[in-house]
């Protein structure tokens, strides 16, 4: 299927309503039948005919449709936030006793649900560094379950050899879910390379405007089933039909967004490889990256986000550098239209209890839609005259 006609016709069926190209928003918590007859039959339907819209609503069964063939797979859930669609994956593979092995530096709320809620029902978990595929075959025990993936993490974009890590899960009957939001199905399709559970904040790249949060677990029908007779159902994590409508509306313009973000970052990254003030870009697009062969093979286009190492001798000089800064908005998040700067520094309890676990002098960066050569210019002058 042709990503022009997933993007701008697949579950589009117009007839039904008016010809209208785009869909109405089916602003509607439930749903009426003519007869006890028709109600009986639905109710065993409820993933695929509306009944309540905890369910099935259809304005949100659209955007399911669309998402699933985005990413290759059979089916597709979508939840309020990305950590819902991460928390309904993970809890409906797992049960007390299990094992999860995990990539280092994930999505702090990944980490926290497999160490703390988790922890609480009995699930432990072991950490490998992602590039280490020998070691996550070392850290599999006989209770282990789950690889959990993130190829790249968000921060420091090590990667995972997808290909390697399935074959290691498949043989001994591990599932694998891989967090793709950073790539995009534009940029990485996991389920070629075999795994089996995709997940998405659709509140990144989908949404692509800063102005919506939600999430996607895409997967088989039969694990798509699971989750949603018991998870999705079960803990009600749901998006809105509204929310559904502009996550749609976006989608349309995905590929132009994601194209200029990955063109624009490639430019901006090269000019701070370049700049001596800077000690280490970190951008899986960029021909430094350790594992640059590697996001060669299983990811097109990288996408706008990246990191770099300030060569600057404390933390002072790393605020007085993002504090500078005039078109990069400083927040979390990214795959907006808005440049934005994330120093990590700006994430710790204070100057003088930096994070262990990250550089202190990281700032993240995350290229939007602007004219590269303005933020270049902008990069320029906050860099100008570091200590
Ligand atoms: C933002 C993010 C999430 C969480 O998504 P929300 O929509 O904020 O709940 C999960 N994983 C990654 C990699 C993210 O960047």
């Amino acid at each position: 299927m042709d990503l022009s006609y997933i993007l701008n016709h697949l579950g589009e069926d117009r007839e039904t309503y008016h010809g209208a190209v785009s869909p109405p928003v089916y602003q509607t918590s439930n749903f009426a039948f003519p007869n006890v007859a028709a109600m009986r039959n639905a109710l065993p339907h409820e993933q695929e005919v509306p009944f309540y819209t905890r369910g099935l609503n259809p304005t949100t069964g659209i955007l399911c449709q669309k998402l699933a063939a985005l990413e290759g797979t059979d089916d597709a859930l979508v939840f309020g936030s990305g950590i819902a669609a991460v928390s309904a994956a993970v809890i409906s593979q797992l049960k007390a006793g299990d094992h999860v092995v995990c990539v280092q530096k994930p999505y702090g709320w990944a980490e926290k649900l497999f160490n703390q809620l988790l922890g609480r029902f009995g699930v432990t978990v072991t950490y490998v560094p992602a590039p280490d595929t020998d070691g996550i075959e070392a850290a599999i025990q006989p209770n282990t379950r789950m690889l959990y993936l993130e190829s790249p993490n968000s921060i420091t974009f090590e990667l995972v050899d997808l290909e390697a890590a399935c074959a290691i899960a498949k043989p001994r009957g591990i599932v694998t879910v891989i967090d793709n939001s950073y790539a995009t199905p534009l940029g990485q399709q996991p389920a070629k390379w075999g795994v089996d559970i995709v997940v998405h904040s659709a509140s990144k790249y989908f949404g692509g405007h800063s102005d919506v949060v939600a999430g996607v677990v895409c997967s088989s029908k039969a694990i798509i089933k699971q989750i949603f007779d018991h998870e999705f159902m079960n803990l009600g994590g749901i998006v809105s039909p509204h929310t559904s409508s502009l996550l749609l509306r976006s989608l349309r313009t995905l590929p132009i967004r994601f194209e200029r973000s990955t063109k624009s970052a490639l430019q901006v990254a090269e000019y701070l490889h370049n700049h001596p003030k800077v000690k280490q870009l970190i951008y899986p697009g960029h021909p430094s990256h350790p594992q640059y062969a590697l996001a060669q093979k299983q990811m097109g286009d990288c996408g706008g986000l990246f990191s770099i190492l300030l060569d600057v001798q404390d933390v002072a000089e790393v605020e007085r550098f993002a504090d500078r800064l005039q078109r990069f908005l400083m927040a979390v998040s990214w795959g907006g239209h808005e440049s934005l700067a994330l120093p990590v520094c700006a994430l710790a309890e204070s100057t003088a209890r930096l994070r262990p676990d990250l550089p202190w002098n990281l700032v993240r960066i995350y290229i939007g839609l602007e004219d590269p050569e303005v933020l270049i210019a902008d990069l320029e002058q906050a860099l100008q005259g570091l200590k």
